[in-house]
């Protein structure tokens, strides 16, 4: 069986007359919208009347994008030489772009009109929106003037976003000279870092002091692109009106001061449990106190058992299934209904991704199985995803929409689910090597995250007062990572050049793009664990979580399960349950 997906439910393909007629009144809705903003907008008469009428508008203009966008990007991922997906794609892109207007005007709009309360109240409409609403009247408060903000998108075009793509490219041709079983080659830099989760104790380290040494043919430049990236930021937030960057990175995740500093201080309180899963690991490897920093991803243990796509189906529908029937019952739909494209083959993309489509309430599923018990974890990982989708599936579009630290919660949920039922009763060997992969992959979003976020707060810091040069950001890097690793890695064998191969910093529109991957771990782990204490009971009240996520903030979303993420308690059960692995790990 090929086990493609199918995307009958969207459009059959580009020539249909459903999707050429869904094409012309998705250009005519926003031939409208433009309009609309223009006739209404200029004084707030009415208010509630003409809100009400742009958000329908608007609901229609986004389900439209989303039907004919959704399908360009499924087919072009799954086959990356479709000419006819590329060219329609980058016309739908650009037909979208034409919303920008009319969301400025209705932000300035909404933010002027006085009692904004008692006009929501006047419509059931206006009520089901209201978080989205006073969302658009926050934003509001940092928009600048229409030409001013014109002028800035134009002028990111050729700063901070051409930055980026220069650093993309430097990465991209960087090419490692590197020996191996005595023949020289020249191989590409993601090539030379995959070597670190190599069985091979020789091979990793060569490929670490290679990569280093690489570096120092591009630094200078990508130090540069790192300088111009970070100024534009700086610049663009204060103008905005921001105390910060992080001030501002913090009111696009809808997260609030307190809660950052909670999530950080319970972490920091657990680093020292890292550096003894860290400190073991270099034992088990042989090496004398701390791990050298090209041992961090060293693979332990044996788990060469290979599955077959039935199998893996058939074990996240029985574990799914002892957490909820919904649960269960979902994944046996997206299989039953080929919502799944599974196996690797010519043209298609890597890796793995969930994509929802939310007007006709379903999700596609891309995969490149290949058998292992990490593509096992990877297809549950997807499915949560999906099943976070399909909670959502009562809400409104505009409702629907949820920030990055939420993201990962219901992946991560079912990911637990599944390596937890996977180590029980497992074979000595198979323990340690899923132990092993499963603490590796939580020290990267809690430690390795944490160096992170202090050396990009390092860099914001420092480069206030002009460009910071190599030799400083390096500095910078190791001292985040002395402070973040602890007796865990070796001091003399850490990773100066860690802030090049992460495409993360150099993001032109999100910044701090690092704690929403600890935030959304631990939430998601703290959930389990209330799982485990509450059973039955808690599945409604996780459900009902992920249903409302596009409409709270982070602390309303945690409120809907009885959590305060502004409460270090918290977070720190969360590490607990990390804790007591590490020590299962090391009692091994
Ligand atoms: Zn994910």
């Amino acid at each position: 069986m090929e086990e493609r997906w199918s995307l009958n439910a969207l459009y059959e393909s580009f020539e249909t007359e459903k999707f050429n007629s869904d094409l012309n009144t998705y250009k005519k809705l926003l031939d409208d919208i433009v309009i609309y903003a223009e006739n209404n907008f200029s004084d707030t008469e009415n208010a509630g009347k003409k809100l009400e009428g742009f958000i329908a508008l608007y609901l229609d203009v986004l389900k439209y994008a989303e039907l004919l966008l959704s399908f360009a990007r499924l087919i072009l991922s799954v086959d990356v030489n479709d000419e006819n997906a590329v060219k329609t794609l980058d016309v739908l892109e650009e037909l979208t772009t034409r919303i920008t207007g009319p969301e400025v005007a209705a932000m300035n709009f909404v933010s002027k009109v006085a009692e904004l309360d008692t006009v929501i109240c006047s419509s059931s409409m206006l009520q089901e929106h209201t978080f989205a609403i006073y969302e658009m009247k926050q934003k509001a408060e940092h928009l600048l003037s229409e030409a001013e903000e014109i002028c800035i998108a134009k002028m990111e075009t050729t700063g901070s976003a051409a930055w980026e793509k220069l650093r993309d490219q430097l990465t991209a041709t960087l090419k490692v000279d590197i020996t191996i079983d005595g023949a020289a080659k020249s191989e590409p830099l993601t090539v030379i870092r995959n070597y670190a989760h190599s069985p091979d104790a020789e091979l990793r380290k060569n490929a670490y002091e290679c990569e280093l040494k690489a570096y120092e043919a591009i630094d200078k430049s990508a130090a540069a692109c790192l300088n111009a990236i970070k100024g534009e930021v700086l610049t663009v937030s204060a103008l905005r009106g921001f105390a910060s960057p992080l001030e501002m990175t913090l009111k696009d995740a809808r997260m609030d001061r307190n809660t950052l500093d909670s999530l950080i201080n319970a972490i920091k309180k657990y680093l020292p449990a890292f550096e003894r899963f860290f400190r073991h690991k270099a034992k088990l490897l042989g090496h004398n106190g701390a791990l050298p920093f090209y041992d961090l991803f060293a693979p332990l243990g044996k788990s060469d058992t290979q599955y077959t796509y039935d199998e893996a189906k058939g074990l996240v529908v029985k574990n799914f299934s002892l957490f909820s029937q919904r649960l269960g019952e979902y994944a046996q739909r997206a299989f039953v209904h080929n919502w799944i494209d599974v196996y690797p083959r010519e043209g298609k993309t890597g890796g793995a991704f969930c994509s929802g489509i939310h007007p006709i309430g379903e999700s596609r599923i891309m995969l490149n199985f290949g058998g292992t018990f990490q593509d096992v974890t990877t297809l549950a990982h997807e499915l949560g995803h999906g099943f976070h989708n399909e909670c959502l599936k009562g809400q409104t579009l505009l409702n629907s929409y949820y920030t990055m630290p939420i993201a990962e919660t219901a992946s991560t949920f079912c990911e637990t689910i599944l390596i937890n039922a996977a180590l029980k009763d497992a074979p000595k060997e198979t323990v340690i090597s899923v132990l092993n992969a499963d603490l590796t992959d939580a020290a990267q979003v809690i430690v390795d995250i944490y160096s992170r976020y202090l050396f990009e707060t390092e860099v914001f810091e420092q480069r206030k007062d002009g460009s910071v040069s190599v030799d400083e950001l390096k500095e910078m890097m190791i001292w985040a990572q002395k402070e973040a690793y602890g007796g865990g890695l070796d001091h003399n064998i850490l990773h100066p050049y860690a802030w090049l191969p992460k495409s993360h910093y150099y993001y032109a529109h999100s910044n701090f793009y690092n704690f929403p991957y600890a935030y959304g771990f631990l939430f998601s782990k703290g959930l389990y664990a209330k799982y485990l204490r509450e059973g039955g009971a808690f599945v409604k009240d996780y459900e009902e979580l992920l249903a409302f996520s596009g409409q709270n903030d982070l602390r309303g979303v945690g409120l809907k399960a009885g959590i305060d993420v502004r409460d270090g308690a918290f977070w720190e059960s969360s590490l607990k349950l990390v804790e007591r692995e590490i020590d299962e790990f090391i009692g091994l």
